[in-house]
């Protein structure tokens, strides 16, 4: 029997979601903002069609559109949907990967067309999305496949007439993970097409793009090499953080954020059930310019260390610039059973009863309820719901 490979992936997802719990803007102009509200992060095909794009600040793209509707995004119920959609895939796949909020990648045996149009209603009315889908012989041209009739396509690409259509014409940069950067390279050799590149010399790829490259260019040739992941490998690194809500250079606030990230930090490094033994703060200031300092620690998930840690690097590393982003990532992540730990490595039990106290209270009563008191001077932050759960917050999958 062939094997082959679906990819499924939700038309405009932000926009869909918003569309499922408020009816009202189905039909409308639709545009969902970043946590501050400055930029458009999804937008609808209403909205596309009028030229707005996404990363478009909201004062640029309101003339284009005045009658738009915008709403701020929400991840947490993003996610309801996205799992509604992974639990409606698993029905019809006996592997399902979970690439990313929006895309599942997924066993499709021999699925035929009807069959792949079965599974999109399926996920329609279970999870009130609309979807396009893609099945072909790997999982770069079923992606290829499922963007090529948004939205609501259903493409199945298996047989080598079927294959060569999906590829001709289609510019190069169509292929997951060729980016500008690997189109000028390939330009240079006149590979402009999907086509040209599996005419190509895979040996010209491979010095070209690396093994990624080699990757790419078998998977479009047809023959699988990249395999599906029901689970993810483990995280090398864990990071939270981004945006300070605006710049800033005001010490309090900028100290606030350590914390904040810190305290986000604690919750990745319990859900993974590891330690890490490596700090890293990374800064970058507006005009711009950064700085990343690390620290090293004795096994920890504590938040106290991890607070201590950040505040000290950063009094070392910052002269008062404006701060527009700030990351602290864990390293050197452990898993909790294997880490040995010696007579005098003894966990403050004061710092335990607290961080015992927290959790307690932050599963009954909601995220951030109780949190460290250095994270006041950011009230405004969490006062306002669309900071409480990042995309980042989302587990289990794939893509990053
Ligand atoms: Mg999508």
């Amino acid at each position: 029997m062939a094997r082959h490979i679906g990819h499924l992936d939700a038309d405009c997802f932000y926009v869909s979601c918003e569309r499922v719990r408020h009816r009202f803007l189905r039909g409308q102009a639709v545009g969902v903002l970043s946590n501050q509200g400055a930029c458009v992060i999804a937008k609808s095909y209403e909205l596309k069609t009028r030229g707005v794009t996404t990363g478009m600040p909201i004062w640029d793209a309101l003339p284009l559109c005045p009658e738009a509707i915008f709403v701020k995004r929400d991840f947490r119920w993003y996610e309801v949907l996205s799992r509604r959609i992974y639990d409606a895939v698993c029905r019809f796949s006996p592997t399902v990967e979970y690439y990313s909020i929006d895309e599942v990648f997924f066993d499709a045996q021999a699925m035929t067309h009807t069959e792949a149009l079965a599974l999109q209603n399926h996920v329609l009315q279970a999870a009130g999305v609309p979807t396009s889908v893609g099945v072909a012989p790997s999982k770069i041209l079923a992606k290829l496949a499922s963007s090529s009739e948004k939205p609501f396509g259903c493409v199945v690409a298996v047989e080598p007439e079927a294959v060569a259509r999906l590829l001709r014409g289609r510019p190069v940069d169509k292929i997951t993970g060729v980016g500008r950067r690997s189109s000028r390279k390939l330009e240079r050799h006149r590979i402009r097409t999907c086509e040209d590149f599996v005419r190509a010399d895979r040996r010209l790829i491979r010095r070209l793009l690396t093994k990624r490259g080699e990757d790419l260019w078998w998977e479009l040739n047809g023959t699988s090499v990249l395999p599906l992941h029901a689970t993810r490998t483990p995280h090398k690194n864990l990071s939270r953080g981004g945006s300070l809500g605006g710049p800033t250079a005001d010490p309090d606030r900028v100290t606030a954020w350590v914390a904040r990230n810190a305290e986000r930090l604690v919750e990745a490094l319990d859900y993974h059930d590891v330690y890490c033994e490596r700090l890293l703060l990374s800064l970058v200031f507006k005009p711009g310019g950064g700085v990343l300092r690390s620290a090293s620690l004795w096994p920890t998930a504590d938040f106290h260390e991890l607070y201590t840690a950040g505040a000290r690097m950063l009094a070392a590393c910052w002269n008062g610039q404006v701060v527009a982003y700030m990351h602290l990532i864990a390293g050197k992540l452990t898993a909790r059973r294997d880490v040995q730990r010696c007579l005098w490595d003894k966990p403050d039990p004061r710092h335990q009863a607290i961080r015992h106290v927290k959790h307690l209270i932050n599963t009954q009563v909601g995220r951030f309820a109780l949190r460290s008191g250095a994270t006041l001077p950011l009230g405004d932050i969490y006062r306002d719901t669309t900071n409480s759960y990042d995309i980042c917050d989302i587990y289990g999958k794939t893509c990053f």
